[in-house]
């Protein structure tokens, strides 16, 4: 890879475009899918922020529906200029938006620095978007659409048939591990508690890290996941005082896989090969 400012800032640029774009699938996608798997008390209510699908129509403005013009569609930019505010109403836009955009831009030029060849860069990029949408997605309305999880699992073993990140067949055994794991948790909490302790989307994302990462991965992505999650539960019972709150676990799920994928990465390539022109 060619480390040079003008190569980062290319990076960084195409980030920020690309944050741009999964802030629309993280507001559209939602409210575009019938919600019937995942979670039976998925809210569905029609805070339907953008019209159209989520390929076709302008973004609008949540507070008063305003088609947001092209020049205060930039990413970041407009954020700062409008001073995070609609240029129609003055409502507060969500400061969401610039997270996501900033995260993808900051995550692709770390992605560009530790990768050593093409072909991983594009797959990990990749990886790490479609984990970006997943976590946000789960965070605001508590899913994991289909339309991520399994696109993901595709991806994962295709990239894996080329040995890629691990070899198939540990990819393959990777996806019903790692599916199989939380339903089993999944049945047994429900059939002790009567409560659903977690929804079908939980199993696909961990199916989908099982794809791309392989079953090995799985026993550490559910421990760190598990860990952080149980952290956050615990923080969370403290800070707001509730007896019974709920809260996604996919993020957990996510932020442990993707780590896994980096770890990994730097297992294989201690040292970055710095040669190779991107
Ligand atoms: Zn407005």
């Amino acid at each position: 890879m060619n480390y040079d400012f003008l190569s980062f800032y290319t990076v960084f640029i195409f980030g920020l475009i690309i944050g741009s774009f999964l802030n629309v699938v993280i507001s559209r996608l939602p409210n575009n899918m019938n919600i019937d798997s995942n979670k039976s008390e998925s809210k569905t209510n029609g805070d339907s922020v953008f019209a159209g699908t989520i390929w076709w129509g302008r973004s609008k403005c949540p507070h008063c529906n305003a088609v947001i013009s092209i020049k205060h569609n930039i990413p970041v930019l407009s954020y700062i200029l409008l001073k995070g505010k609609c240029s129609d109403c003055q409502n507060k836009i969500s400061i969401q938006y610039l997270i996501v955009e900033l995260l993808t831009a900051v995550c692709f030029c770390f992605l560009f620095y530790i990768s050593t060849n093409i072909a991983q860069l594009t797959f990990i990029v990749i990886f790490s978007a479609f984990l970006i949408s997943l976590t946000m997605i789960d965070i605001n309305k508590m899913i994991l659409p289909d339309q991520l999880t399994l696109p993901l699992l595709w991806i994962g073993l295709l990239a894996n048939t080329d040995s890629l990140f691990i070899n198939l067949e540990h990819a393959v055994m990777g996806a019903v591990v790692g599916y199989s794991v939380l339903w089993s948790v999944f049945w047994l909490f429900k059939l002790l508690t009567g409560r659903n302790g977690m929804g079908y989307g939980d199993f696909k994302l961990l199916a989908a890290l099982g794809a791309w990462l392989g079953w090995q991965s799985i026993p550490s992505i559910l421990l760190v996941a598990s860990i952080t999650g149980i952290i956050y539960g615990v923080f969370m019972r403290v800070k707001t005082n509730l007896i019974k709150n709920e809260f996604a676990f996919g993020p957990f799920l996510a932020i442990a896989g993707w780590v896994y994928m980096i770890t990994k990465i730097n297992d294989d390539f201690s040292f970055p090969h710095f040669s190779l022109i991107f």
